[in-house]
C-alpha cells in the first residue's frame, strides 16, 4: 500500500514509519493509502532543515523569491485539475468544488508574488539635524502551520506562499485524513526552483503538532482547526514564546429580514448550508428568519434541497458529497437525532440517503430543521455536517441578540434589500467577515480572513498585509552620518534639533 512520507530537506523522508495512519476515500469507504506520522526525532530534522535554510533564504532578494513564486503560481495553475481530483479523493467534496478550492488558494500565491511591493519599508529624511529613520520589516525564521481536514489545499495557501515570500522557511503539518495535496505542493515547489529546506512537510497527529508548538527553533504558529484544538495550541504556542495565530471553529449565522429577495436568499442558504457537505468553516449553519420571511422561505428551501444530488465527488452529476470519515458521518448523524429529541421539527431528513454503487460511503444528504432554539444542543454545537437549523425571530433586534450570544464569530451573512438596514448590520456585528446579499463572505487574499471571539485566537487575521504583519518583525534604524557639528559632550536623552 502507498505511503504518504514526510518531505523534508528538498525530498521524501525514506525512513521507516514507526507509526502511520489511514487513508480512506470518504465515496466508497476504501483504504487507499497510509500517511507516516512523524517522532519527535523527525519532526526535529524537518525543522532543522528549515533553519538551516533560513541562514540563506533570509537573504534571498526579493526578485528571487517573486521570481520562485512567479513559477509555482504557473505549476500549480497547470495542476489544478491534478489537486482538486487528488483532494477529492481523500476528502470527498465535488470536483466543481475543488477546483474552486485550489483557485482561491492560488489568489494567495499570486498576492504573495508582489513581495517587492508588500515589504516595502517607510523612510523619514531629516527626523533631527543630519538624521535619517527607516522602518523594515524582517522575517521571524522558521514558522510552523498546522491544517484541518476541510481545505487540504486552500488552507496551507494562506499561510506558506506569505510566509515564504516574506523570507521565512516553513514547516507543515497538514490534516492526517487527507495529506496526498500536500505532497504535490511539495513536488511543485521544488520544481519551481525552491531551494531545499524552505519548504518541509511532517505528517502525523498530537505527536507532531505538540513538538512544533514547544520547539525552541520555531519562531511562529499558524494554526486552522477546531475551536479546542485551536485554543490548546494558542495556550501552550504562546508559553513557548512563539506568535500565534489559532483560527477556529465556527457557528454562522444567516439572517433574512422581510424585505429580502427571498428567491436569492433560499438559493443562497441551500448552497451555503449543503456545499461541501456543510464542511466548511463558511458555511452558513444557522438561518435567522425575521417576522413573515420563515414562513415565505421555507417552502423554497425544501424545492431545492429536493434538487440536491448526493454522490461520489468525482462523478459530474453530484451536488454533494460524502462526508469526510465514518467518526465524523457517525457524529453528524447523532446530532440530527439530538435536534428531534429535543424537540426540533426536522422538516427535511437526510440519513436516508443511498448512493448507487457505493454502499459503504459516507453519505448523509442534506438535513433542515426548523422551529430550533438557542438552548437546544444543535444550535448550540458546531456539528459541521449538511445540517441547516433555523431560529424564527420577531425583530430585527432579537436576530442580533442571538449573534450577540454567540460564542463563535467567524462569518455571518445578512439578506435584505434596505441599505439602512445593511448598513447598520455591518456596523454593529460582532462578527469577523460579514456578508451582504453574499452567504459565504470569503475576503479575497489582499483583505485579511479571521473571525473574532472564540473563532479566533491571537491577534491577526490571515494572508492580506494582515499575514504580512503576522510573518515578520518590525525594525527601526535611526542613521547620522558623522559630522562635525555633532561632537561635544552632551549626556541628556536625545531629542530632535
Ligand atoms: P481539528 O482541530 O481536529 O484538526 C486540526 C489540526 O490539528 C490537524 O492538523 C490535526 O492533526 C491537529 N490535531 C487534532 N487533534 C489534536 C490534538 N489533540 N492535539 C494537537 N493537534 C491536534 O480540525 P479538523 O476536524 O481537521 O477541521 C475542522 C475544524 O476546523 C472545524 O471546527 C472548522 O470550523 C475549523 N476550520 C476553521 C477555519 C477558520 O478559518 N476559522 C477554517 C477551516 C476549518
Amino acid at each position: 500500500m502507498n505511503l504518504v512520507r514526510h518531505f523534508i530537506d528538498g525530498q521524501e523522508h525514506q525512513a521507516a514509519a514507526e507509526r502511520t495512519g489511514k487513508i480512506t476515500n470518504p465515496a466508497s469507504g476504501e483504504v487507499t493509502a497510509e500517511v507516516a506520522f512523524a517522532t519527535v526525532a523527525e519532526v526535529d530534522l524537518a525543522v532543522a532543515a528549515a533553519r538551516k535554510a533560513f541562514q540563506q533564504w533570509r537573504h534571498s532578494s526579493l526578485s528571487k523569491r517573486s521570481t520562485v513564486l512567479f513559477a509555482f503560481r504557473e505549476l500549480v495553475a497547470r495542476h489544478a485539475d491534478d489537486l482538486a481530483r487528488t483532494l477529492t479523493l481523500e476528502h470527498g467534496k465535488v470536483l466543481s468544488d475543488a477546483r474552486g478550492e485550489v483557485q482561491r488558494g492560488l489568489e494567495v500565491v499570486e498576492f504573495a508574488c508582489g513581495i517587492p511591493q508588500l515589504l516595502k519599508g517607510d523612510y523619514s529624511q531629516g527626523v533631527s539635524h543630519l538624521v535619517d529613520s527607516y522602518s523594515i520589516r524582517q522575517p521571524l525564521g522558521v514558522v510552523a502551520g498546522i491544517t484541518p481536514f476541510n481545505f487540504p489545499a486552500m488552507v496551507p495557501m494562506w499561510m506558506y506562499p506569505l510566509a515564504i515570500a516574506c523570507g521565512n522557511t516553513f514547516v507543515l503539518k497538514p490534516s492526517e485524513k487527507n495529506p496526498s495535496t500536500t505532497q504535490l505542493i511539495a513536488q511543485l515547489f521544488n520544481e519551481a526552483g525552491l531551494p531545499p529546506g524552505v519548504f518541509n512537510v511532517v505528517h502525523g497527529d498530537k505527536v507532531a503538532v505538540d513538538r512544533l508548538i514547544e520547539h525552541p527553533d520555531v519562531a511562529a504558529v499558524s494554526f486552522v482547526g477546531s475551536t479546542p484544538i485551536a485554543k490548546y495550541v494558542f495556550e501552550n504556542g504562546t508559553r513557548n514564546s512563539k506568535r500565534v495565530q489559532a483560527l477556529a471553529g465556527a457557528k454562522n449565522h444567516m439572517i433574512v429580514l422581510p424585505d429580502a429577495d427571498m428567491e436569492l436568499a433560499a438559493d443562497s442558504v441551500v448552497n451555503a448550508a449543503y456545499g461541501s457537505a456543510g464542511e466548511r468553516c463558511m458555511a452558513i449553519s444557522v438561518l435567522v428568519t425575521v417576522g413573515e420571511a420563515g414562513d415565505r422561505l421555507m417552502p423554497l428551501i425544501k424545492e431545492r434541497i429536493a434538487d440536491v444530488k448526493v454522490g461520489d465527488g468525482l462523478e459530474g452529476s453530484s451536488d454533494m458529497g460524502p462526508l469526510v470519515t465514518k467518526e465524523h458521518l457517525d457524529k453528524v448523524t447523532s446530532y440530527v437525532a439530538k435536534g428531534v429529541d429535543e424537540g426540533a421539527e426536522l422538516a427535511v431528513d437526510g440519513r436516508a440517503v443511498t448512493v448507487d454503487g457505493r454502499p459503504n460511503g459516507f453519505y448523509l444528504g442534506p438535513c433542515l430543521f426548523d422551529r430550533v432554539t438557542p438552548s437546544m444542543t444543535i444550535y448550540q454545537d458546531e456539528i459541521f455536517g449538511p445540517v441547516l437549523c433555523t431560529v424564527r425571530v420577531a425583530t430585527y433586534e432579537e436576530a442580533m441578540d442571538l449573534l450577540r450570544h454567540n460564542q463563535w464569530a467567524n462569518g455571518v451573512a445578512i439578506f435584505t434589500n434596505d441599505g439602512g438596514a445593511a448598513r447598520k448590520f455591518q456596523t454593529e456585528v460582532e462578527v469577523g467577515m460579514v456578508g451582504v446579499n453574499v452567504p459565504i463572505p470569503v475576503p479575497m487574499a489582499y483583505h485579511s480572513f479571521g473571525g473574532w471571539k472564540e473563532s479566533l485566537f491571537g491577534e491577526m487575521h490571515v494572508h492580506g498585509m494582515e499575514g504580512v504583519r503576522f510573518y515578520t518583525r518590525a525594525k527601526a534604524v535611526t542613521v547620522r552620518w558623522p559630522d562635525p557639528s555633532q561632537r561635544g559632550k552632551n549626556l541628556g536623552f536625545p531629542t530632535q534639533k
